[in-house]
Order: structure tokens, then C-alpha cells, then sequence
């Protein structure tokens, strides 16, 4: 009988916040109030992904913190600087270091830096491009790894996203797509992107900024049935800027201890799951049967690359013991979703069927 763990990784459980602004560029709070308000609420890794500045925060980590260096890279349609309004289509990407030491930002662009750096009078409000002074991008370049990473053109098409994913691969970040709802793609989009890491499936800063929503889990799946992004994981975050951003979507990732060579491989292997409410304990395929423990929930699914492949509603309000068969063979891959009564979920990674 073919068995599929599709909660892999083993050791202990550390939840993480994997998207996170500060003040360093257009947060509220500093990196030091961050580790605080989240260690405070039972995180253990936070990832701060400050807009277009890669800063490591090595000093905040301890023996219960791991911080975690990246930074969120824009890219902006052509239509941006002809003005036009919005909606228009752009992508934000989130890299995540995954070696110690790194701060060489590939497709760093000064203009796009100083929208976002601190500014001497203490202002953070984000600017378009062409509005920064001089002095300000003269400002970012002088960035020790700008003089070591030229700038290079960062508007988004197809072959720049493929290019910029490559090389940051490379150079050892994990790359993620944040928001596709709020950033306006559509699913043929999926098709322009190569070798992700992670998409987002919940963003609490797109929930609260109508008229978008808060993101979804079809262009995950459109992404893993394209074929051009295997292994491709999904992510909750809260994509922290302000206070209401806090503790509305995170990641519980499985890994033998906290430090970053542990840390980063189970985020790379997908040993984790996403949630926005829901815990998973276990989640098992053994043939055709699935059984999974959660807390208390109202129904689980498991999808393939061709829909629901199966699913079991608690016959009273939640339950968190689940044995149900699949309706048929499964497709592609598979990937379980776990729903409680008022709404929020639990995600696990996709697994491949074994051909
Ligand atoms: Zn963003
Ligand atoms: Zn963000």
C-alpha cells in the first residue's frame, strides 16, 4: 500500500512569521518590537522582508528567536511610470536568505531602494520612483552592496521574473510570490513564473485592503498543475506592517532544532503547513484512504491537479478525527485543507503522486 505523508519533517514545531515589515522601510514597529510582540504571542522565527532593503538582524536571535534576513522585491509594469492608474499589474517577491552572512541583494535597484529607505526626517511614506531626489538614490547607492551589485532593469515581464528567480535562487534566498490577488494576476499568469519556492494563499494586509481578497488558493494550483514551479509551497502570512496585520496567518514549521541550517532546509523541503486558525497534527494518505487529526474543524478536502479529489464534513458543527476515501485516483498531486467552523484554515504542502 502506497503511504503519503503530507505533513513530513520531524523534531519539534516552530511557528514563524514569513512576511514582515518594520520600520526600516514602512512598518510600524522596529525589528527589536517585532521580535518582541511576536515572541511574546509563541513565534519562534520571524522573516523580515523590508521593501527593497535587505538588513540582517543577527543580533536579535537567541536560544527561543530566529531571525530570518530577506527583503521584498518589486517589480512594476511599464504602465507605472506612464501613470496610468490603478489596478495595474506588478509583482512582489520576497527573498529569504537561507545562508548566514548573506546581504549581496541581487536586482537591487537604488531608485527602488530609496522609495523605501528611512529618510532623515524619519519619514518612511513610499514614493514612485521617479519622485526620489537625487540625493536620496545617491543616498542608497552609496549602499556598500549596491557598489557590489549593479542596478539592472526591474520591470516585470515574463523573462525579468524567470531571470530574477534564477539568480536569487542561486545566490541562496528562497523566493516567494506574495499576494497574486492584490498584485491583480490572473491564472494564465502562473505560466510566466519558474522555479518558486512558495506562493501566498492568505495575506492579512490583502484582507484588509478591499476591494481585494485575501488571497486564494487557485493560483497555487495553477502554479503546481503548470509543472514549471515542482515542489512549489504555499504560504499564510501576515505580511506585517501595522498592528491589525498581527497574527492572522503563519506557518508551523517542523524541524529537528532553531537554527538556521535546520530552519531553512524544512522551509525548503516544504516541512511545514500554513494556517490561519487550524492546527494539523496528522495527515496521512494510506491508499486511498485519508486520516488526519486537526483541531476542531467543520471539513476537509483533498485537492489534485484536476479538483477535489476528496472530502468529509464533521457531522456535528467540527470534529478532529478524519477517515475518508478518495472519490477516485488522484492526479498530479495531492494537498489537504482543513477548514473550521467560522472560516479560518490549514494548508498542507502539495505532494507529488507518485507516477
Ligand atoms: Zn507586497
Ligand atoms: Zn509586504
Amino acid at each position: 500500500m502506497n503511504i503519503m505523508n503530507l505533513l513530513p519533517g520531524c523534531g519539534n514545531e516552530y511557528k514563524a512569521c514569513l512576511h514582515t515589515h518594520t520600520t526600516v522601510s514602512d512598518g510600524d514597529y522596529s525589528p527589536a518590537e517585532i521580535k518582541k510582540i511576536y515572541r511574546k504571542a509563541g513565534y519562534s522565527v520571524v522573516a523580515f522582508t523590508d521593501h527593497e532593503l535587505l538588513r540582517r538582524h543577527d543580533d536579535l536571535a537567541d536560544d527561543s528567536f530566529l531571525p530570518l534576513a530577506g527583503h521584498e522585491v518589486a517589480l512594476w509594469s511599464h504602465k507605472y511610470d506612464r501613470g496610468e492608474p490603478k489596478p495595474y499589474d506588478r509583482v512582489h517577491l520576497n527573498l529569504i536568505a537561507t545562508r548566514p552572512g548573506l546581504d549581496a541583494q541581487p536586482w537591487l535597484d537604488a531608485r527602488q531602494c530609496a522609495r523605501y529607505a528611512k529618510r532623515d526626517d524619519g519619514s518612511y511614506t513610499p514614493r514612485k520612483p521617479e519622485k526620489c531626489t537625487d540625493a536620496e538614490v545617491a543616498a542608497a547607492r552609496l549602499e556598500k552592496h549596491v557598489r557590489e551589485h549593479p542596478d539592472k532593469s526591474r520591470y516585470f515581464d515574463a523573462e525579468t521574473v524567470r531571470a530574477l528567480v534564477r539568480e536569487a535562487r542561486e545566490a541562496g534566498f528562497l523566493v516567494a510570490l506574495n499576494h497574486p490577488v492584490w498584485s491583480y494576476l490572473s491564472l494564465a499568469d502562473a505560466d510566466d513564473f519558474e522555479g518558486l519556492w512558495a506562493v501566498e494563499v492568505y495575506n492579512r494586509n490583502s484582507e484588509l485592503a478591499p476591494p481585494y481578497d485575501s488571497e486564494r488558493d487557485d493560483f497555487y494550483d495553477a502554479l503546481l498543475r503548470g509543472g514549471r514551479n515542482p515542489g512549489v509551497c504555499c504560504l499564510a502570512t501576515d505580511d506585517a506592517h501595522t498592528k491589525g496585520h498581527l497574527f492572522h496567518g503563519w506557518v508551523v514549521i517542523r524541524a529537528p532544532q532553531l537554527d538556521l541550517p535546520s530552519i531553512a532546509a524544512a522551509l525548503e523541503k516544504g516541512c511545514f503547513y500554513s494556517s490561519t486558525g487550524p492546527t494539523l497534527q496528522s495527515a496521512r494518505l494510506e491508499g486511498n484512504v485519508v486520516r488526519a487529526e486537526t483541531s476542531p474543524c467543520k471539513t476537509v478536502r483533498i485537492i489534485d491537479a484536476q479538483g477535489v479529489v476528496g472530502m468529509q464534513t464533521a457531522s456535528v458543527d467540527e470534529q478532529s478525527d478524519w477517515e475518508f476515501k478518495l472519490g477516485r485516483e488522484p492526479h498530479g498531486y495531492v494537498r489537504m485543507v482543513a477548514e473550521a467552523l467560522h472560516g479560518t484554515k490549514a494548508w498542507t504542502m502539495a505532494r507529488p503522486v507518485p507516477a
